[in-house]
């Protein structure tokens, strides 16, 4: 299992594990996309590893490799759920207390540790304060100010960071399948450190709407509204709306890190510029038709840009 970037993470995890002082919960987190649930399965497998060092080889490893190992389970948001349950988070906790079945650790992976309702959140916390032994609770965690101060105070913390563009290339072009080369560029820079999020420009035809949009919205202060429009209308189901945004966002850098004096103008696009980051979660929490309300909002953006 390879794990790129966060060698500060497995290093620290390899030296607890050899000076036998491992915390029994390590909390990882960080922005999505940026490989924490993958870098949470090679801590699982170098924990289960009769090396332990995910050898590959042992028997613990092949159980793995064949999602079959009796001591590992994992939870995390269920498709189609909101939130993880309180009956989740009591399973887990139950299986870390029997004991194991083949005479190492137990070890639990909880993805999506922020979408924890309430409840759940206190039956964790109830778990932290009572481990068992040679029990091991990996937590995977995309915003950790949605945890309870009380879970992570009990957490080992570990911040996972964006991976570099040369990561992030790698990433992309040896998943399969591989990005098309002709997008690659373009995938690296949208990614801005987290690969996880443009996976689906595996996609020749999300690829190609994103190269497009992204050619549209490049010089929005003059660019063709009725162009952007119609590609509106007619491709916005296809691409994920966070990348739509990124796209429209990140020629702007440059321009809002140069400017002088005018600070009423600076103030206007920066508002402007915060009505299209929110545009995604507005669609969601107040049930706007996705097309019409980014074009208003690139609009308002535009009008701050010509100003
Ligand atoms: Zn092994």
């Amino acid at each position: 299992m390879e794990v790129v970037g966060h060698a500060a993470t497995l290093a620290r995890f390899r030296s607890a594990m050899a000076a036998q002082t491992l915390h029994h919960a390590w909390l990882l987190y960080g922005v999505k996309g940026i490989g924490k649930r993958t870098l949470a399965e090679k801590l699982a497998a170098m924990l289960l590893c009769e090396e332990q060092r995910d050898c590959g080889q042992c028997h613990a490893c092949k159980m793995l490799a064949a999602g079959a190992h009796p001591d590992l389970c994992r939870s995390g948001v269920l498709e189609g759920k909101r939130d993880v349950s309180i009956q989740q988070v009591r399973e887990l906790l139950g299986f870390l207390a029997l004991s194991s079945a083949e005479g190492g650790r137990r070890v639990v992976l909880l993805d999506d540790a922020e979408r924890m309702n309430q409840q759940a959140a206190n039956a964790l916390l109830k778990g932290l304060e009572e481990p068992t032994a040679e029990s091991v609770l990996l937590i995977v965690c995309a915003d950790i100010e949605r945890l309870p101060a009380t879970v992570r105070s009990r957490c080992m913390l570990e911040s996972c960071a964006p991976l570099d563009d040369q990561q992030v290339r790698y990433v992309l072009s040896t998943q399969q399948p591989a990005i098309d080369a002709a997008y690659l560029d373009l995938a690296v820079s949208l990614a801005d450190g987290a690969p996880g999020l443009v996976q689906c420009m595996q996609d020749k035809q999300i690829a190609q709407a994103l190269q497009t949009w992204g050619e549209l919205v490049a010089d929005l202060a003059h660019a063709d509204v009725g162009r952007i429009e119609a590609w509106i209308r007619s491709q916005i189901k296809l691409v994920p709306h966070a990348l739509l945004v990124r796209s429209v966002v990140q020629p702007l850098a440059p321009a809002l890190q140069q400017q002088h004096g005018d600070y009423a103008r600076h103030a206007a696009l920066l508002q402007a510029l915060e009505g299209v980051l929110r545009w995604p979660g507005d669609v969601v929490r107040h049930t706007l038709r996705a097309g019409p309300s980014l074009l208003a909002q690139l609009l308002k953006l535009r009008a701050a840009l010509l100003a």
